[in-house]
């Protein structure tokens, strides 16, 4: 059972933050709906009004190209994942999103409903990390940008305020970045992530940005790592020190905190191979 709630398909943006303020916390906005209408199936969440955005032209339209891109919030996963451009331009986000659920699942979902559930486990999460997304969102006190790093706050939980409705995720222009994602997950086919970790390698700079999700409350931003070992041994086992301190995994339904504290040193090594020149060695 769904239970009751109002259902609005907003005409304009202004009119969902208006909905959304009187709602007073009791409202949310529906995306695709795969994350929020589970939970309101499940008893987690009981809003009185839920706000479709999916009408809105302007949230549906995406851009994709090496010097920057905007992705609309109501535009599905699998609109960015056909488009012919976005697997050549961003290999390791679209590898991620191609791992979220299944096609069909793919065909409501969407990015801005990946991050704005807020899981510690969203696919989504580590690759917009390394990549430096930036989310723009409109309440009632106007416009906001907000660095993906500020934006998760807890499981479950970020920065948006009530009012305020997420209206696209934008990529700053990287195209010297390598990027690798990887994702461990309890079956082969669609699972959640037991965890899963993307990296940027920027040979220009000589930097790598590692991002881990699935190991804390939120999804975590290691600082930029500098690659100047001669030992690719040496620098896996600094990097794998530099993850551990950083990250706290726990036991859940998916994977017992020592399974995660073997795994994760694993999946490092495998972004360092595919990232890094001889593994970080010379
Ligand atoms: C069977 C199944 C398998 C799944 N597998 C995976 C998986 O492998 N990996 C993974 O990461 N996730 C997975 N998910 C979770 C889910 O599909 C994704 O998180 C998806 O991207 C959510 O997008 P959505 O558009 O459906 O969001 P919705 O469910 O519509 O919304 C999710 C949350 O975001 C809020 N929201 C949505 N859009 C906005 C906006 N524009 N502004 C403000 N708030 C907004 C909603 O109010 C809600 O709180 C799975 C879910 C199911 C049911």
């Amino acid at each position: 059972m769904l239970g009751n709630f109002e259902y609005k398909r907003i005409r304009s943006i202004e009119e969902g933050c208006l909905c959304l303020a009187e709602a007073a916390g009791k409202g949310a906005v529906l995306a695709g709906g795969t994350d929020l209408l589970v939970e309101i199936r499940n008893g987690l969440k009981s809003p009185d009004i839920l706000i479709d955005c999916k009408g809105l032209d302007a949230l549906n339209a995406f851009h994709v190209s090496q010097s920057g891109s905007s992705i609309g919030a109501s535009v599905p996963l699998n609109r960015l994942i056909e488009h012919r451009g976005f697997h050549t331009i961003y290999p390791a986000l679209a590898d991620a999103l191609i791992s979220i659920g299944t096609y069909q699942l793919r065909n409501r979902a969407t990015l801005a409903g990946n991050i704005c559930n807020a899981s510690p486990a969203a696919d989504s999460a580590p690759i917009l990390l390394v990549l430096n997304a930036v989310v723009d969102v409109i309440g009632i006190e106007g416009v906001r940008a907000i660095s993906i790093r500020d934006f998760f706050t807890g499981v479950k939980k970020t920065t948006l305020k009530p009012d305020e409705i997420v209206t696209g995720i934008r990529l700053p222009e990287r195209s010297d970045l390598r990027t690798a994602f990887k994702k461990q997950q309890r079956i082969r086919g669609h699972d959640l992530a037991i965890i899963n970790v993307a990296g940027a390698y920027s040979p220009d700079e000589k930097t790598l940005r590692l991002a881990i999700g699935s190991c804390a409350p939120t999804p975590v931003l290691l600082d930029p790592i500098e690659v100047d070992s001669k030992d690719a041994d040496a620098f896996a086992s600094h990097v794998i020190e530099i993850v551990r301190s950083s990250v706290s995994p726990i036991s859940d339904v998916r994977a017992s905190a020592s399974y995660r504290s073997a795994v994760l040193p694993i999946l490092v090594k495998r972004i360092l191979h595919e990232l890094l020149p001889a593994g970080g060695g010379a």
